[in-house]
């Protein structure tokens, strides 16, 4: 690694003085299973390296029904947690589809999301979830919505002297879930990935649906289209199938080393109705 002075500060505003201090060449090491990587290759030549971990943002609250998860809850913890299991559930399962049991130990919630890769779950989940960020800097606080938060590969509107502190989004308890995706061995990033969140009203037709993708663009990808597809009808396969292939439609996913964009448009539309599918079940059993 290239030199680099090590800072770890205790408070939250500690880490935002000395971001506000050394700006662009300062980097916030939160899990580390991304930056130190990065940090191995040059990558990223930071002079300072702002340790995270003693800030007190690892909660995991429900307050007026939307449901708060701090930027350094781990992915384990989105797995083990009995709030995230009732109020949303979706978390957990797209938690256990992250790399190894090290990346689920240490990887964190604000590091996926600034990471930004385009393949991760969990900017598929929140962007699916319409959940908001809470960002801070030394010139105060706002929160950008996941929809915008993304801005192309690894990129996100984040600037350099923020931190994300955590992330906020209804409580989804009466939703049934599923989180579908291809990759090409067991815990690699996902070739495509498929969220989909379906909920029903009482004569059993779709009050609302949240779908969003990974791995098909340059970021995650909500998918209003199938949202529009679903609402007001009663899921029959037919119409999950209908919703699916309209996603489908609207992808242009593009080829890299492995697969060619027209096999993950296809893996797309199969991911789709079998995720939706799941979702429909599991919503059934909760109504
Ligand atoms: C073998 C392996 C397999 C993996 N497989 C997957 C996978 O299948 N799916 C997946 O989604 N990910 C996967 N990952 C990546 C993993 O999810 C990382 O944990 C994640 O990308 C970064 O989270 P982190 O907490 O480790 O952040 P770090 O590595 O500490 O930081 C990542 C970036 O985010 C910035 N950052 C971190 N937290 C904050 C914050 N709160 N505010 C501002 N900036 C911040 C850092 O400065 C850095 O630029 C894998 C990693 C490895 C090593």
């Amino acid at each position: 690694m290239h030199p680099f002075e090590y800072a770890a500060p205790e408070t939250l505003d500690q880490a935002l003085g000395l971001l506000g201090e050394h700006g662009d060449e300062a980097k916030v090491l939160a899990g580390g299973q991304s930056l130190i990587p990065i940090l191995h290759y040059r990558l990223a030549r930071p002079r300072v390296v702002i340790d995270i971990n003693g800030l007190l943002l690892g909660d995991i609250v429900v307050e007026n029904g939307r449901l708060g998860v701090g930027a350094l809850v781990r992915y384990h913890q989105l797995e083990e947690s009995d709030v995230i299991a009732r109020r949303c559930p979706v978390l957990g399962e797209a938690a256990r589809l992250i790399g190894n049991v090290r990346v689920r130990t240490l990887g964190t919630v604000g590091g996926s999301l600034v990471h930004a890769d385009p393949a991760a779950e969990l900017p598929a989940v929140m962007t699916a979830l319409d959940a908001r960020l809470a960002v801070a800097s030394p010139s105060g606080r706002r929160t950008v919505a996941a929809r915008e938060f993304f801005t192309g590969p690894l990129t996100t509107m984040l600037t350099a002297d923020e931190i994300v502190t955590g992330v906020e989004m209804d409580a989804v308890s009466s939703y049934g879930w599923a989180v579908e995706e291809l990759s090409r061995r067991a815990g690699d990033f996902a070739v495509v990935a498929v969220v989909a969140l379906v909920s029903l009203d009482r004569r059993g037709r779709v009050d609302d649906a949240r779908v969003a993708f990974g791995g098909v663009a340059d970021r995650p990808v909500w998918a209003r289209a199938v949202e529009d597809a679903l609402r007001g009808r009663e899921p029959t396969a037919d119409v999950l199938a209908h919703a699916a292939q309209t996603a489908r439609d609207a992808l242009e996913p593009p080829s890299d080393a492995f697969v060619s964009g027209a096999y993950r448009r296809h893996v797309a539309g199969v991911l789709c109705r079998r995720a939706l599918a799941r979702a429909v079940a599991r919503a059934l059993g909760r109504t």
